[in-house]
C-alpha cells in the first residue's frame, strides 16, 4: 500500500487527537512514529535506552569534517522497492543524495578467497569447475547447466553462511542439478557469461525455488534484494535520515533511560527504567513500543495478551557484523594493490572498505 494512502487512512482514523503517548525506542521506527503522531496532534515523548538515537542506522564518521570519509555500521543500502524509506527521504528533503549502491558483483575489481587462493569474482565460477570435481564437471550435465551451478555456489559462497554453503552444494548433488537441466538457462547469462541475473531467475523460475531447502529459499529471497541492480544509498551517510527527523520533531528524546518492565494496565501502562543506575517508574496513557523483541523478549512483560508474546519470543534475529577499515589512502584504486575480500558484500566510500558479516579482508 503507498505510504500516503496508509498515513491518509491513520488521520482518517485519528478521531480523538491531543493524547500523550511515550514511545519506547528512538531508532528509526520511534523518530517516524513521534513525526507521524505528532502532524496527528498528539503530544509524544521518547524513552532511548542508549546514549545515542538512530539504532541501528548509524553512520560511523572517521573524522568531523563535513567530507571525511565514513562508514554505515548498520542499514546502507535502499532497495527501489522500500516506498516507505524512500518516502521519507523524499519528505526530509533527502532525495537529491539519493545514488546507487554498487554490489559486489557489479564491482569489477572485487575478489573472493576460494579455498584459500584469491580469484576475481567474475572469474570464480569457470575457476570453480576446474578446481571442484563431482557435479561442476560432470559431463551428464550441459555445459551451460555447470557453469550456471558454478555461478550459484560463487554467489552462496560469496555472500552467505557456512551451512548455507553446504546446504546449496548437497541440493545441486542431489537433486538441483537435475532441476537446472531441465531448464532453459541461457536468457540468464549475461554478456560474456561473466555473470547471471540470478534475480531474474530466481523469479521466473518458482518452482526451483521450491525445491530448494528451506534456508537456501529464505537465502534467495534475501539475495533477490542482496545482488539487485535497483539498490540505491545516501551519499553522505543513512544517518542524515535520523538527524533530519530529530530536527522535524519537536518530542523530547530523554536517552540513557532503559525499560526493563512493562505491565499494561487496562487503564494505563507502567514502564520501569534504569537511568544511572537507579530504577524508576512511569505511568503512560499510551506507550507506542519499538524496541527490538529480542530484547523485549528478557524483559518482565505482563498484561501482553498470547498472541504478541508468542510473536516476541518466537521471532527469529539472524546476528549481523560488519567490520569497517580505515586507511590513509583508497589504494585499492591503484593498480599496484589489490584488495581481496574473503565474503563479503562491501562499499568503498572514499578511504574506508566496508564488510560485512565478520568478513576478514587481505591485502596482497
Ligand atoms: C548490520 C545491519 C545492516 C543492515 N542493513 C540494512 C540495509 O542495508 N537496508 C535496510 O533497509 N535495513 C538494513 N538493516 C536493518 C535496519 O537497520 C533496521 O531494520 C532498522 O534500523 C530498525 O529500526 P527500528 O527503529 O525498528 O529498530 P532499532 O534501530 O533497533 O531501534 C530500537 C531502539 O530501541 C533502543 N532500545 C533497545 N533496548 C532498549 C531499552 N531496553 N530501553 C529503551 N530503548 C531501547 C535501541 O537503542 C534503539 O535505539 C540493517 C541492520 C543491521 C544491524
Amino acid at each position: 500500500m503507498l505510504t500516503t494512502t496508509l498515513l491518509d487512512m491513520c488521520e482518517l482514523n485519528n478521531l480523538q487527537p491531543g493524547k500523550k503517548i511515550t514511545i519506547l525506542g528512538a531508532g528509526i521506527a520511534g523518530l517516524v512514529a513521534a513525526y507521524e503522531l505528532e502532524r496527528l496532534g498528539h503530544q509524544v515523548d521518547i524513552i532511548e535506552g542508549s546514549p545515542r538515537v538512530g539504532g541501528r542506522v548509524w553512520t560511523h564518521r572517521f573524522g568531523t569534517e563535513n567530507d571525511a570519509p565514513y562508514a554505515e555500521l548498520g542499514a546502507m543500502r535502499i532497495p527501489s522497492s522500500h516506498h516507505h524509506t524512500l518516502h521519507y527521504v523524499k519528505e526530509l528533503g533527502l532525495s537529491d543524495k539519493l545514488c546507487k549502491f554498487m554490489t559486489v558483483f557489479e564491482e569489477q575489481n572485487a575478489f573472493i578467497n576460494l579455498e584459500g587462493k584469491i580469484f576475481k569474482i567474475k572469474d570464480a565460477p569457470h575457476i570453480l569447475q576446474q578446481r571442484y570435481q563431482g557435479i561442476f564437471t560432470d559431463t551428464r550435465y550441459s555445459e551451460q547447466t555447470r557453469l550456471f551451478a558454478a555461478w550459484l555456489k560463487t554467489i552462496v559462497d560469496t555472500i552467505s553462511p557456512g551451512d548455507l554453503r553446504e546446504g546449496l552444494e548437497n541440493d545441486l548433488k542431489s537433486h538441483l542439478m537435475d532441476e537446472l537441466e531441465r531448464l532453459d538457462l541461457s536468457p540468464y547469462f549475461c554478456e560474456d557469461n561473466e555473470s547471471i541475473d540470478l534475480q531474474s531467475f530466481i523469479k521466473q523460475n518458482p518452482g526451483f525455488r521450491a525445491r530448494c531447502s528451506k534456508a537456501l529459499d529464505m537465502f534467495f529471497e534475501d539475495i533477490i534484494v542482496e545482488t539487485g541492480k535497483d539498490l540505491l544509498q545516501l551519499q553522505g551517510g543513512m544517518e542524515q535520515i535520523i538527524d533530519r527527523l530529530v530536527d522535524s520533531i519537536q518530542s523530547p528524546i530523554k536517552c540513557n533511560q532503559r525499560v526493563v518492565a512493562i505491565r499494561v494496565n487496562p487503564e494505563f501502562t507502567e514502564i520501569d527504567y534504569i537511568e544511572n543506575g537507579e530504577k524508576h517508574t512511569r505511568h503512560c496513557d499510551y506507550v507506542l513500543c519499538t524496541i527490538p523483541f529480542s530484547v523485549l523478549r528478557k524483559m518482565e512483560l505482563t498484561g501482553f495478551d498470547e498472541r504478541k508474546l508468542n510473536s516476541i519470543h518466537n521471532t527469529y534475529y539472524c546476528p549481523a557484523t560488519k567490520v569497517a577499515f580505515h586507511t590513509k589512502e583508497a589504494f585499492w584504486q591503484n593498480k599496484v594493490f589489490v584488495v581481496v575480500l574473503l565474503l563479503a558484500v562491501k562499499v568503498y566510500v572514499k578511504h574506508t572498505i566496508l564488510l560485512l558479516n565478520s568478513i576478514p579482508i587481505a591485502v596482497v
